[in-house]
């Protein structure tokens, strides 16, 4: 199997089937986002405790590559510090943008969102959800955080 074929395998499971999709009791964060070139819409609950990601869930209506990559961000984050989530959403961020960005293969399943990096139109698609996640890391730390360079 080719390993675009593998990529492209992965979006359509995580589409068909989202991994934390609903309603999350007790958030400390409920953030939305909009992508307004392809009309994603997404929400995110999260919930922090000792400064990590204790649970972290998504609702929201969008294409196969947004809901794709809302679900396996959630899935990828849950358990994590706040610092380790933010710098997992750098990377994908050059992974997304950044033709150089190399260490894919440390990425895991995660790294079929470097599929959408051939069709540009799609990027703000997959990026939806990190952003979102980043605007609610923030609003939930106790103190400012390093301003994170996207763009
Ligand atoms: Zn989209």
């Amino acid at each position: 199997m080719e390993l675009k074929d593998l990529y492209r395998d992965v979006i359509l499971d995580h589409n068909r089937n989202p991994r934390n999709f609903g309603p999350l009791a007790d958030a400390s964060a409920d953030v939305e986002g909009y992508n307004p070139l392809c009309g994603d819409r997404l929400k995110l609950h999260l919930r922090m405790a000792d400064d990590r990601v204790a649970d972290i869930r998504f609702e929201g209506e969008g294409c196969a590559i947004s809901t794709a990559s809302a679900s396996l961000m959630t899935e990828a984050v849950k358990g994590r510090t706040r610092a380790e989530a933010l710098d997992l959403f750098q990377r994908i961020h050059a992974l997304l943008t950044d033709d150089a960005a190399t260490d894919v293969e440390t990425l895991g399943k995660l790294a079929a969102l470097s599929g959408v990096r051939e069709f540009p139109a799609r990027v703000k698609c997959a990026s939806l959800c990190w952003h979102t996640l980043a605007s609610a890391l923030e609003s939930t730390s106790p103190e400012p955080l390093p301003a994170v360079s996207t763009e």
